[in-house]
């Protein structure tokens, strides 16, 4: 099967840069519309930072049922009151049919789907079939909480094969068990494959729940914008600390003010010699690298010939902690991040043990 490309969708005007002051390509909202005063209020201090996107979600999935599930339909005319005021463009998650068909109806301009949601290909094919003769409309489509990047394009192009061409990818982390230090892995390099296979698919990050704490949503909006994301989005509630869902990520409208002013920028088409010569530095640093994974290869297949030759398991877990405890420590006195070697460790160990385990199979 051939790649859809996405070649001929329409630019989001909304991730046009106007305001030279501080980064505006943000949509930026409640994670849920609570009542009147707390979208409204929110929306217009929003909407003074140059925002021109209002996001808040009516319906939430939430994993717990006790806890709150969103306003409804009764939250839309709080939203079109925010249009009308502010001239923010508005947008909300949808997760079914009878979703689209009121948010369109009550002039919603950016739809929304949701992690969980994009998961589902029945779902998503549901809200899909109901975009038909939409073409109008904006869809952009979270990642999938799992990390299968086929899901998550699968997703994108069942909207665009109902003829929606306003179409974009926000990346939000994958869920993962057990606490860390973010609340979704960030997985950079799906949203990367995201790039490199769909370039001109813009694709925004949205770092308030990958983070999960609001503390992290300023690293994290800065390494999206240094590898290149098109935009943010961004939970932004005028008091977080009683808000009724994502307390914990969401910024105030001040906090948020702070973070777009203290963005950096870069200008990708700049480059210098200079540059360029650490690039030749790492190419070399990788051909070496490489070579020496070959080398450990070899000598670990040599290692299976032995455990065939006298029945050993290939698996030995002393071992193998062994080796994780000292290249860990070994990479905490270089400065290195130890959880980062454990990862590369982990990954060299795996490959070991399954070409060992070929050549125990092998006649
Ligand atoms: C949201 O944006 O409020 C939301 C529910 O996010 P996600 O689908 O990424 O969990
Ligand atoms: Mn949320």
């Amino acid at each position: 099967m051939t790649d859809n490309n996405f070649t001929d969708t329409i630019p989001l005007p909304f991730l046009e840069q106007t305001d030279d002051s501080h980064y505006t390509k943000v949509i930026a909202g409640p994670c849920s519309a609570e009542s009147e005063t707390q979208v409204l209020d929110t929306a217009r201090a929003l909407s003074k930072l140059g925002i021109k996107v209002f996001r808040a979600g009516l319906w939430k999935p939430r994993s717990n049922p006790r806890t709150f599930e969103g306003v409804g339909i009764a939250g839309l005319p709080w939203l079109q009151r925010v249009k009308q005021e502010t001239g923010m463009l508005i947008a909300t998650e949808v997760a079914n049919r009878e979703h689209v068909e009121v948010a369109l109806k009550a002039g919603v301009d950016v739809l929304w789907i949701g992690a969980r949601t994009s998961t589902n290909p029945f779902a998503v094919q549901e809200i899909a079939d109901s975009l038909r003769n939409c073409e109008d409309a904006t869809v952009l489509v979270k990642n999938p909480v799992t990390p299968d990047i086929e899901l998550w394009i699968g997703a994108l192009e069942r909207v665009y094969n109902a003829g929606v061409r306003k179409i974009g990818a926000i990346h939000r982390g994958f869920t993962t068990y057990g606490n860390h230090l973010y609340r979704n892995m960030p997985e950079w390099r799906i949203a990367i494959e995201m790039k490199r296979r769909f370039p001109s698919l813009p694709i925004l990050c949205d770092p308030s729940h990958m983070g999960g704490r609001r503390i992290h949503v300023p690293t994290l909006s800065q390494q999206a914008l240094d590898m290149g994301f098109d935009g943010l989005f961004i939970e932004s509630h005028c008091n977080p600390s009683v808000a009724l869902s994502d307390a914990e990520q969401q910024l105030s409208p001040g906090e948020l003010e702070e973070l777009l002013n203290s963005l950096i920028v870069r200008h990708t088409t700049q480059s210098t010699d200079s540059i360029d010569a650490l690039r030749m530095a790492i190419d070399e640093c990788d051909d070496e690298l490489v070579e020496l994974l070959n080398r450990r290869m070899r000598i670990s297949r040599e290692i299976g010939m032995y455990k065939k030759e006298h029945d050993l398991q290939v698996v030995q877990t002393n071992r193998f902690d062994e080796i994780l405890n000292k290249r860990m420590t070994q990479a905490q006195s270089l400065g290195m991040s130890p959880r980062f070697m454990k990862s590369v460790m982990s990954e060299i160990h795996e490959e070991s043990v399954r070409q060992q385990i070929e050549i125990l199979n092998s006649k």
